[in-house]
């Protein structure tokens, strides 16, 4: 079943996050389903908010590896994951794709329903740092393991990427690769009644400033399609 560890009120998949969907698989299914992915030419198996299924990921693997599954695997999610379920996954999958969100708790309980997201997103994080380090890039322009950090500029929240940004410099790498994400709208249980501070998308300036703040907090390794209109051409730092 689809699902999240999160409840953030403006999902865009508030359908499949918080209701859910789905049907149920066995082991065997689930691994048939990521062979048919890689033969069919798929450069990796992105698991998006997996957090809830681990133990059957886990268990459907060895079938896929049987069945010849090599190429990466992806840990896509909100960032709200505990350090010991991170663990288990150690040495198996290749790509963290966390999201930080928020660096403030007031907006993290309010818009994510998790007071405690900060913190556990920092955890998270330096867990899975540990494990595969900085994104790695082939000459093809395609990831083939480390951390890809994501961050979804909101509505009035620049303080909170000046921070994110700035720990995950100091903190977590200077070689952290980063995503900025200009596509927030409204959606989910957001509505000018419910969520009126951020009921309205992003105008291109927040996004330009939130490109100049992570600039400025040292980030150098930018997802470039994601580059401000306008801007000097950005080449993507490739791996050391
Ligand atoms: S982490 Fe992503 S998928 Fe999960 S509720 Fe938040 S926005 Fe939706």
């Amino acid at each position: 079943m689809t699902q999240c560890s999160l409840g953030c009120v403006f999902c865009q998949n508030y359908d499949i996050s918080h209701e859910g969907a789905g049907q149920s698989v066995s082991p065997e299914g689930l691994a048939a389903m990521m062979t048919d992915l890689a033969e069919q030419g798929c450069h990796n198996i992105n698991f998006v908010s997996p957090t809830h299924v681990v133990p059957q990921i886990l268990e459907a693997l060895p079938h896929a590896i049987r069945e010849g599954l090599s190429i990466p695997l992806v840990y896509n999610t909100g960032g709200y994951d505990s350090v010991e379920t991170l663990r288990w996954l150690d040495g198996i999958f290749d790509i963290y794709m966390p999201d930080f969100k928020y660096w403030d708790e007031e907006k993290s309980e309010r818009h994510l329903r998790a007071r405690d997201y900060p913190e556990a997103a920092r955890m998270a994080l330096r867990e899975m740092h540990r494990q595969v380090g900085a994104l790695r890039i082939d000459d093809s322009g395609l990831a083939t393991g480390g951390v890809l950090v994501r961050h979804l500029v909101m509505p009035g929240a620049v303080e909170d990427t000046r921070q994110i940004m700035r720990w995950l410099v100091q903190e977590l790498s200077p070689d952290t690769f980063v995503n900025l994400m200009p596509q927030y709208r409204s959606a989910g249980e957001v509505s000018a009644s419910a969520y009126p501070e951020i009921d309205r998308p992003i105008a291109p300036a927040e996004f330009e400033e939130a490109w100049t703040i992570a600039e400025q907090q040292g980030i150098t390794r930018f997802d470039s399609r994601r580059q401000p209109a306008g801007r000097r051409l950005f080449i993507i730092t490739r791996d050391r």
